[in-house]
């Protein structure tokens, strides 16, 4: 790409180690996934050129969302003030961002609120939050002039990498353990063209191999580490301060896995607050399944008056060996992203906490009786939310913004179980054993099976009507 694209870009902003016993900077076109000298996570720093009053940058970021530029309509491009990038690189977008911010009044009611707000993260082009950082890391990728790009998941960012790649036409390999992707996502990635790599082992030796693989200069590594993915991914916390007239919400809260999307949020949000587009900080609370809570374990034990100022060691989080939960999206014992993450939490004044596989699966179908449909793991948050509210950490009047990360279809057999009550999950007895237990989901909506007749459709439609009345309470 041109050279003065690169330059512009290198003025505005560096990578650099968050380890403050290292410190260590590089420049913004360095193809780095870590830091060289110690190891640590890499975020970028920005340098924002020259002083602009807050008013300004709302106005532009205003204006440009009623113009057809595809770098103003993109809801993560049109906050380039705030993006590594210069003002001409040559974008890869597919029209990212853009989510709604729904008013959720059964689901309010059922966490005790008097109001809640759904921002749906997985009504993203691929259909998860994925896609407002891959936009971010498939551009640098070009710039970086690299033909192939590649990550290990089981997921959504796969699903997300292989559309941005075929938007740039680079090659795109994903390595998955064989036989442990989802249909849906498996699905996404083979349509959008990428070369689907089955791997024997599991998903530590494809990180292992990939690793390797991408020692290769014509190849890019988009992992979970990747920070163009946070510096994309953090243009969410403009666009849902634009969605509440730049109006600060009392808490924000997010599913917690491997933490990337909290991060971002978290720095997103500081970042504003820097700047002085906003004046004061959303509490940032993550919420994770209880089966793979390292994070939450952690949170719990911190005396929260020290740690906002020491810094945690490396060991300080004790991974989760074998992590459980049906909320697939943030089945993950060790987040890569976790010290980035409570920083965020720590200097916003948020929470951790965990909940179990049955707030989850209940919380997810209310949040469907809403007409918001959203994937497991995107219900930690009104789970979590439910809790801190009957135990009185947030009080019914103040404002809270929940963020959904992925779309109900990444996951339909999940809903399909919860409804006809054949959602299990592993249970330990006291004795150490192990079983699977049915979850016995409170908001079940089984299909009926009826007489193809006038009469029947009728007589069941009142009979469906009378119960809803009766189960009224438990949703109203
Ligand atoms: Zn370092």
């Amino acid at each position: 790409m041109g050279e003065g694209t690169t330059k512009i870009a290198a003025e505005r902003a560096s990578q650099c180690c968050i380890e403050p016993a290292c410190g260590a900077s590089y420049a913004i076109d360095e193809r780095l996934y870590s830091c060289p000298r110690c190891g640590g996570l890499l975020e970028i720093v920005l340098r924002p050129g020259s002083q602009v009053a807050p008013q300004a940058w709302r106005a532009w970021w205003e204006a440009r969302a009623a113009s057809c530029d595809p770098r103003d309509a993109s809801g993560v491009w049109r906050y380039r003030e705030v993006l590594p990038f210069a003002d001409d690189a040559p974008i890869v977008t597919l029209g990212e961002g853009n989510t709604p911010l729904y008013d959720a009044p059964r689901s309010a009611r059922y966490c005790g609120l008097r109001a809640l707000q759904l921002k749906h993260q997985g009504c993203n082009p691929t259909g998860s939050f994925k896609d407002t950082g891959m936009t971010a890391a498939v551009t640098q990728a070009v710039l970086l002039g690299a033909r192939t790009v590649v990550c290990a998941s089981t997921g959504n960012t796969a699903a997300s990498l292989a559309a941005y790649a075929a938007r740039a036409q680079l090659q795109c390999a994903i390595l998955v353990p064989g036989g442990q992707i989802s249909s849906a996502k498996l699905a996404q990635s083979m349509d959008y063209g990428a070369v689907v790599l089955e791997m024997e082992g599991n998903f530590d030796d494809a990180m292992r191999v990939i690793r390797e693989v991408s020692e290769d200069d014509s190849i890019y590594l988009v992992n979970s580490i990747n920070p163009f993915r946070i510096e994309g991914q953090k243009t969410v916390a403009a666009e849902l301060l634009r969605q509440c007239t730049w109006r600060v919400p009392d808490h924000v809260v997010v599913p917690g896995g491997n933490m990337g999307n909290s991060a971002a949020l978290g720095k997103g949000f500081l970042e504003l607050f820097e700047l002085g587009v906003i004046n004061r900080l959303p509490k940032l609370t993550i919420v994770q399944a209880e089966g793979a809570a390292p994070l939450a374990h952690l949170f719990a034990k911190l005396d929260l008056k020290s740690s906002a100022h020491a810094p945690l060691s490396n060991d300080a989080l004790v991974p989760v060996e074998h992590p459980e939960t049906l909320a697939t999206a943030i089945k993950i014992g060790s987040p890569v992203s976790w010290k980035k993450s409570l920083r965020a939490v720590l200097a916003t004044g948020g929470q951790v906490l965990s909940v179990s596989e049955r707030e989850i699966a209940d919380a997810k179908a209310v949040i469907g009786r809403d007409g918001v449909g959203c994937e497991p793991a995107s219900a930690t948050t009104v789970a979590g939310i439910k809790r801190l509210v009957a135990a009185r950490r947030i009080e019914a009047e103040e404002s809270v913004v929940a963020v959904l990360t992925g779309h109900l279809l990444k996951d339909p057999d999940y809903v399909i179980h919860y409804h006809r009550n054949m959602l299990c999950a592993p249970h330990h007895s006291a004795d150490g054993s192990q079983q699977e237990r049915s979850l016995n989901g409170a908001f079940r909506n089984p299909p009926a099976r009826l007489q193809a007749t006038k009469a029947a459709i009728l007589d069941h439609l009142s009979h469906a009507a009378e119960e809803a009345k009766a189960d009224g309470p438990k949703l109203d």
